[in-house]
C-alpha cells in the first residue's frame, strides 16, 4: 500500500494532531533484520490522542525486508547512503526522491518522530563515515530532506523523549508549530501578528528570556504594513524559541508572572492560595499539568486573555 493511500485511510478522532513516525517505532517489523524498535510512550500512549502516520523510507523505496544494512558516507563533499558490506549498492539518488516526494505529501502534519541513529531516520545522531575514514554525527539521509524542506517542522529522535520534561517540550512544540501554520495561512496582516504574539508571549516566556527579548527586538523594527518575508521570519524565529527546552525554573518565572497579573483582582485566601501552588511547583512537588489545571479555575482577562500557555493542550490529556 503506498504511503499516500496510507494517509488518506488514517482517522483518529481524539485531537486533531498528526505526527508522522518512523514505523518502526510503532512495532512494525521493517528494519533491515526485521525486527521492530517498539516505543511504549510513541506507539501506545501518544497513539491514543494523535493520528499518527508510520513511514519506513527503506522500505518504501522497495529495499524490502530482510534487506542488507546501509550506512550514510561521504563522498566529493556530499553524503550517500550505501551498503555496509556492500558499498556497490547505492540508494541516495531513490532515498532523495523519496524524501522530497514525502516532504511534499506531509505538508499538513504538526511533526515528525524519527528513529535515532539510522542512517535514513537520524536527525542528528546518526554515524556519519568521513572521507578521511574517521566518523561524525549528522543527520540521516530521508530525514535531512524532510528537515529541509520542512525548515519549521517540529523533529525529534525517540531517544529525546525518555523524560517527562523532553516530552513536553516536543508536544508543546508540535502546538505551536499547529497554532502557528494555521495562523500563517491566513494571511495576517501587521495588526494581527501583534495580536498573535500577545496571545504566544507566556508560552514564548518559558522557553527562555534571551530569545523572546531578541523576538521582540526584530517585532519593534517592523514598519507599516507587513513585507514579504516578514512572517516566515517571524515564523522561524518563534519556532526556534519555543524549540528551546523549557526548564522548570523558566515555568515558575512563567507562573509567577500569572500570578502578578491575577493578583491585583484577588482577595488574601485565593492570593495564599496561587502562591501555594506555584510554589509547590516550583519546589518539584507538582507537575505543571497540575499548576496550570488551577491556574485556570481563576477568571482570565486583560493581559492574560487567550494566552496558549493557559489553554489546555494534549500535554494535560498525557499529564506530563
Ligand atoms: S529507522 Fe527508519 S528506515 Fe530504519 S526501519 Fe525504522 S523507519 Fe525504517
Amino acid at each position: 500500500m503506498s504511503v499516500s493511500h496510507k494517509l488518506r485511510q488514517t482517522q483518529h478522532p481524539k485531537t486533531d494532531l498528526r505526527l508522522a513516525v518512523s514505523a518502526c517505532l510503532m512495532g512494525q517489523k521493517v528494519r533491515y533484520d526485521g525486527a521492530d524498535k517498539l516505543h511504549g510512550f510513541v506507539a501506545q500512549t501518544l497513539a491514543q490522542w494523535v493520528e499518527l502516520i508510520p513511514v519506513c523510507p527503506e522500505v518504501e523505496i522497495g529495499m524490502g525486508v530482510p534487506r542488507p544494512p546501509i550506512q550514510v558516507v561521504e563522498a566529493n563533499g556530499r553524503l550517500r547512503a550505501v551498503g555496509v558490506d556492500n558499498p556497490g549498492l547505492d540508494v541516495t539518488r531513490e532515498m532523495n526522491r523519496f524524501g522530497r516526494s514525502m516532504a511534499r505529501q506531509l505538508v499538513n502534519i504538526d511533526g515528525y518522530i524519527f528513529k535515532a541513529r539510522s542512517p535514513s531516520c537520524g536527525v542528528s545522531s546518526t554515524p556519519l563515515r568521513r572521507q578521511d575514514g574517521g566518523w561524525k554525527r549528522g543527520a540521516g539521509l530521508f530525514a535531512a530532506r524532510i528537515m529541509h524542506h520542512l525548515p519549521l517542522l517540529p523533529v525529534v529522535e525517540e531517544s529525546a523523549l525518555e523524560s517527562p520534561e523532553q516530552r513536553l517540550n516536543f508536544i508543546q512544540c508540535v502546538e505551536a508549530y499547529r497554532r502557528w501554520r494555521i495562523f500563517a495561512a491566513q494571511k495576517p496582516g501587521r495588526a494581527q501578528l501583534n495580536e498573535y504574539h500577545r496571545q504566544e508571549r507566556l508560552s514564548l516566556m518559558a522557553h527562555g528570556a534571551e530569545g523572546l527579548r531578541r523576538l521582540e527586538q526584530w517585532l519593534a523594527t517592523l514598519e507599516g504594513r507587513l513585507r514579504k518575508g516578514d512572517l516566515e521570519t517571524y515564523g522561524l524565529q518563534y519556532m526556534r524559541q519555543i524549540a528551546r527546552q523549557a526548564s522548570r525554573r523558566r515555568h515558575g518565572v512563567v507562573l509567577r508572572h500569572i500570578a502578578a497579573q491575577y493578583c491585583p483582582g484577588l482577595d488574601k485566601k485565593h492570593y495564599l492560595r496561587l502562591k501555594q501552588v506555584i510554589d509547590g511547583y516550583v519546589r518539584g512537588d507538582q507537575r505543571l499539568v497540575q499548576v496550570l489545571a488551577e491556574l485556570r479555575q481563576f477568571p482570565h482577562n486583560g493581559p492574560l486573555a487567550g494566552q496558549s500557555y493557559l489553554q489546555p493542550g494534549l500535554s494535560f490529556k498525557l499529564e506530563v
